[in-house]
């Protein structure tokens, strides 16, 4: 594990004491002066400054991206470090704490076949860019990474990686970007120039998010706003459960929820389930002939609608004033996510139980499912608690032992020396 661990806590529950890590993000600055340390044991010299990016988690708002809907996601406190300086070449150098993979290149000639493995989600963010860099100018340059998000587990290392070169880029470069042109510039490096697929959720939520606040999304146009969430101040804290389930089948499963969900719009007659009304629901839905496609038009118009309510709740008082409610919306996406659309597997599912079960104040899973993480809302003096009970229903089930996060909600991509 990358992260730094608080010390494990034994916690009596039944019969078998269950010891769990809980992985609080280590303190950022500290942090900054370790990638800059890195930076200057790797390339020999000192860096012109450190930038970071976090990884995220999606609150509530689950498979609606490509149905024009709604999502709350908030950066977590796990970040990714880049140490960066411009150097008088051309040469583009990248290293990382995480991955012996190196990658030293003329930074003019940058493709997307010229580059592989991890460095592309870097190089890519450079070419992304390249338009807004005047013709003359060199910009070569060396970037050290050291990621704290774990890699794989649904909480957008990838994004992290991006926006945090995106940042130091756009610094040693004065590109003159605006935020909302690094999101844009991240996402391309994704999808056309390291290859992966993504829809905007990641990096809108790793370079737009405030502390103490949840970012609301609209699909449609990509807009935002910063909504209160602020856990730390209530005493609140979100429990994410790395599952460690093996992703399988996801791409194909992906494709038909995204063909299904397409259908029940072209039968509703809707340009997308965003514009299906959620009043009369059931009336609505009997113009669905299919069941399978009635349900997973049932889950994106019911979750659209969830996030409606989850922020005006947010909107009328504090976290702590609307807890119950909160966490019943969280509870309502799972089970919709599990019987509608059909996108769990047992390790969710029994996470998100066990949760429930420990005291949580509700409970889902995050992400695009078929594997990855869970998040519960709890107490913050109950997150030991509930994680063990978590760890204790997966030793039962012979489940691989999960991985625990701490997270609150935290800062977007910025400088940090
Ligand atoms: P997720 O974004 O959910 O963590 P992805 O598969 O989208 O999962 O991205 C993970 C990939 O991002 C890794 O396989 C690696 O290529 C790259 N990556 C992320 N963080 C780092 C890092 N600190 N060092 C090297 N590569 C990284
Ligand atoms: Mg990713």
């Amino acid at each position: 594990m990358i992260s730094a661990a608080s010390p494990a806590a034994a916690v009596r529950l039944g019969a078998d004491p269950v010891a769990v890590e809980l992985s609080a993000a280590p303190d950022r600055s500290e942090a900054a002066d370790r990638a800059a340390q890195q930076f200057t044991d790797s390339f020999g010299y000192e860096p012109d400054g450190v930038w970071s990016a976090p990884g995220r988690v999606n609150i509530i708002g689950e498979h609606v991206d490509y149905q024009d809907g709604l999502c709350l996601p908030m950066a977590i406190s796990h970040r990714c470090f880049a140490a960066a300086a411009r150097t008088p070449t051309d040469r583009l150098r990248v290293r990382s704490a995480q991955d012996e993979t190196v990658l030293d290149i003329d930074a003019r000639e940058l493709t997307p076949e010229a580059v592989t493995g991890w460095p592309a989600y870097v190089a890519g963010v450079l070419w992304a860019l390249r338009s807004r860099i005047s013709g003359a100018s060199t910009r070569g340059m060396d970037i050290m990474i050291d990621g704290q998000v774990p890699l794989g587990a649904g909480l957008s290392s990838s994004a992290a990686l991006e926006c945090a070169a995106a940042e130091a880029i756009e610094a040693l470069l004065s590109l003159g970007t605006e935020p909302l042109d690094r999101v844009r510039a991240a996402i391309t490096a994704e999808t056309d120039f390291a290859g992966a697929s993504t829809g905007g959720l990641d990096q809108s939520a790793s370079v737009l998010s405030r502390e103490g606040h949840a970012l609301y999304l609209d699909c449609r146009d990509f807009s935002t706003r910063a909504v209160p969430w602020d856990l730390a101040s209530q005493g609140l804290a979100l429990l994410i459960t790395d599952t460690r389930a093996e992703h399988s089948h996801v791409d194909g499963e992906y494709t038909a929820r995204r063909a299904d969900s397409e259908r029940a719009a072209q039968a509703l007659g809707v340009p997308t389930l965003r514009d299906a009304d959620p009043v009369q629901l059931d009336a609505l839905l009997a113009r669905i002939d299919d069941e399978v496609v009635r349900r997973r038009a049932h889950h994106v118009i019911t979750e659209i609608q969830r996030v409606r309510e989850f922020d005006a709740l947010l909107a009328a008082g504090t976290v702590r004033e609307h807890v119950a409610e909160l966490g019943a919306l969280l509870n309502a996406s799972h089970d919709s996510l599990r019987e509608d659309y059909e996108v769990t597997v047992p390790q969710l599912d029994v996470a998100v139980e066990a949760a429930r079960a420990a005291g949580a104040h509700g409970a889902r899973m995050t992400g695009g499912g078929f594997g990855g993480s869970t998040i519960a809302l709890v107490e913050a003096g109950q997150a030991e608690q509930v994680a063990s009970a978590i760890a204790a229903a997966f030793a039962e089930q012979g489940f691989d032992a999960p991985v625990f996060f701490l997270a609150l909600p935290s800062e977007g991509a910025g400088q940090d020396r």
